[in-house]
């Protein structure tokens, strides 16, 4: 492991920097991304974000998307910048798996590694640390990174503070999951301070749905949820054809999930969805409820306590029986 006093003087010089995060970006990979890019490019930094896949279209908006690499539009630049990078910066993720075919590329760099995130169990690939589970977001511990070890905070200019108050703004669902601290208030309050215009970041994000998503999700919730009281949970399932008809694009789902805890007295609820080549399952919970512990055990998957996810290779019928099956195993915290 590196000290913060040896990562601090190898930024001290220009640098060949990579940024990159997980696959099917968030807003809160994005944010931190280019939260971060932006930072460092203004001390001379060559900095490029690579990203696995592409992203929705409400998130490629914010400041530096167009110098964005996607990972599989650019194959063989992507190799060379991580093959050429002297710091690798690991946003949003902590298993390299995260990363499909880039995380290899990553693993066998010669590059300083550094992680910054906030999910559960990292794998032991990074030379420097910034992680906190406790963080709401990545683009927290961004801020922190810069404010608090780097001692940078007049470098958070308006698109670095604009690109911050997204991830944050969207991991914590709109400041409203338990770990929406006030310390995370006071970082917001801080990034408006110094440049996010909250609420025009907030229509970018969320007040920008083409007529097919408004309404594929329409079509979620009147014909595809499933309700199942002796559980307090809820389900919604959507198959291929159903994709086609609404011409759901890469994103058009994200979010519909949260629905279905929106439910009175819901504290367990599914989204299962037909991609091209798995079945990919999202799950929300309240409270204490660990969703992330199903997705680990049943689902080839993990996340948060509160938010988690997982795939699989059967098929979409097998697994929402498979999900239905695992309820009365997890009955008693259900409906306590
Ligand atoms: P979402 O339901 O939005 O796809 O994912 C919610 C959270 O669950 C993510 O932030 C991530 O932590 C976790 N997650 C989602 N899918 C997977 C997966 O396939 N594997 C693992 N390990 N975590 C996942
Ligand atoms: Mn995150």
């Amino acid at each position: 492991m590196l000290e913060l006093a040896a990562l601090k003087e190898l930024l001290e010089q220009p640098r060949r920097i990579v940024i990159t995060t997980h696959h099917k970006p968030d807003g809160d990979a994005m944010g931190s991304s280019l939260g971060l890019y932006n930072y460092l490019i203004q001390q001379g930094h060559h900095t490029k974000v690579i990203t696995p896949t592409d992203y929705p279209d409400f998130l490629a908006w914010m400041p530096g998307n167009g110098e964005v690499i996607i990972y599989t539009d650019n194959i063989q630049q992507s190799a060379e910048l991580v093959a050429n990078a002297e710091l690798i910066f690991c946003l949003d993720f902590n298993t390299l798996s995260r990363i499909n075919e880039l995380g290899e590329l990553v693993r066998s760099s010669t590059a300083v590694k550094v992680m910054i995130d906030h999910h559960l169990e990292p794998e032991d690939f990074d030379d420097y640390r910034h992680w906190d589970i406790n963080a709401c977001a990545s683009a927290q511990l961004v801020y922190d990174f810069i404010v608090n070890q780097l001692n940078n905070k007049q470098l958070i200019n308006k698109d670095v503070a604009t690109c911050l108050y997204t991830g944050i703004m969207t991991d914590s669902a709109s400041f409203k999951l338990p770990n929406t601290t006030s310390g995370v208030h006071r970082i917001a309050a801080d990034l408006i301070d110094l440049g996010a215009v909250n609420w025009h970041i907030h229509d970018l994000v969320y007040s920008n749905m083409s007529e097919n998503r408004l309404r594929f999700l329409g079509h979620c919730l009147s014909s595809k949820l499933e309700v199942f009281p002796e559980f307090n949970t809820t389900l919604i399932t959507v198959n291929k054809e159903e994709l086609e008809k609404y011409q759901v694009e890469t994103g058009d789902t994200e979010g519909i999930v949260n629905y279905g805890l929106s439910l009175e007295g819901v504290r367990l609820t599914a989204f299962i969805v037909e991609r091209k080549d798995k079945i990919k399952l999202s799950l929300r919970s309240k409270g204490e409820f660990p969703a992330n512990e199903i997705c680990k055990k049943y689902f080839n998957g993990g996340g948060h306590r509160n938010a988690a996810g997982g795939e699989s290779t059967d098929s979409l019928e097998e697994v929402v029986n498979k999900f239905k099956l695992i309820l009365p195993e997890y009955k008693k915290l259900l409906i306590q």
